[in-house]
């Protein structure tokens, strides 16, 4: 399947920032590339490289009217977006996100034909305690909750460990094959056509260790945060990820 390579740029950029750094991305042959910027800058990337998709970073639940602050998938939609991250581990920390409410983003984003990037993945203490997929498996039954089971075939699965976003500590190559693909299993026993599911990997993910990441088997992308800011490093990322051993 063709790999997607989506950069989270979280709260950060500028009109002259994000100028630069858009003048330093291109398409790569085989590989899907898309930027996920702050809102107000959703109107900046109308113009930007061919080849590189639009997403946002996070969508409200509501499709329209008395939701002060929120931002609707159809609004997104409107600004060209083809993908939208929700239940990132910091809108679960930092802003009460819950499984439920991360199904119901889902859920309003595939109403207006957008691919909802769902994050998942453990802290460092769930980690140490063996529960990884007993953590990860909850977060993707809430999601199923809502969606139902046809539905969770048109989701991207990001496993973003939450120890290692941010930290410059990417999990290991083994960490990840064994995670992503008992997502896959989990999927493939709740009846969802999984096959087409694209599981990406995030956390740490840069210029140097993308391609021993791309290496491993079910890792069909990559969610990238600090290193989607530096056009160099993100392209080096992309190229990676049309590299086929
Ligand atoms: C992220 O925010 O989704 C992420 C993976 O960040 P970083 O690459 O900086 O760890």
């Amino acid at each position: 399947m063709t790999r997607l390579v989506a950069g989270n740029w979280k709260m950060n950029g500028s009109l002259a920032a994000n100028r630069d750094l858009l003048g330093g991305l291109a398409a790569v042959p085989g590989v899907e590339i898309a930027v996920c910027a702050p809102y107000p800058y959703l109107a900046q990337l109308l113009e930007r490289p061919a080849g590189v998709m639009l997403g946002a970073q996070d969508v409200s639940e509501y499709e329209a009217g008395a939701y002060t602050g929120e931002v609707s998938a159809a609004m997104l939609a409107e600004f060209g977006c083809r993908y939208v991250i929700v239940g990132h581990s910091e809108r679960r920390a930092l802003f009460g996100e819950d499984d439920l409410s991360v199904g119901r983003k889902a859920r309003a984003a595939l109403a207006h034909d957008l691919i909802p990037i769902v994050c998942v993945g453990e802290t460092l203490a769930e980690r140490d305690e063996g529960s990884v997929m007993a953590v990860i498996g909850r977060q993707l039954a809430g999601v199923a909750d809502v969606l139902g089971v046809a539905a969770m075939a048109r989701i991207v699965v990001a496993y973003e460990p939450v120890w290692a976003i941010g930290t410059g500590r990417s999990a290991s190559v083994a960490q990840v094959g064994e995670v992503h693909a008992a997502i896959r299993c989990w999927l493939v026993e709740q009846g969802v056509a999984a096959g087409t599911v694209r599981i990406l990997y995030g956390g740490s993910m840069k210029a140097d260790n993308a391609s021993a990441l791309f290496a491993v088997s079910d890792v069909d992308g990559g969610l990238v945060g600090g290193a989607s800011l530096v056009a160099a490093d993100f392209m080096t990322i992309c190229r990676a990820a049309g590299v086929r051993v």
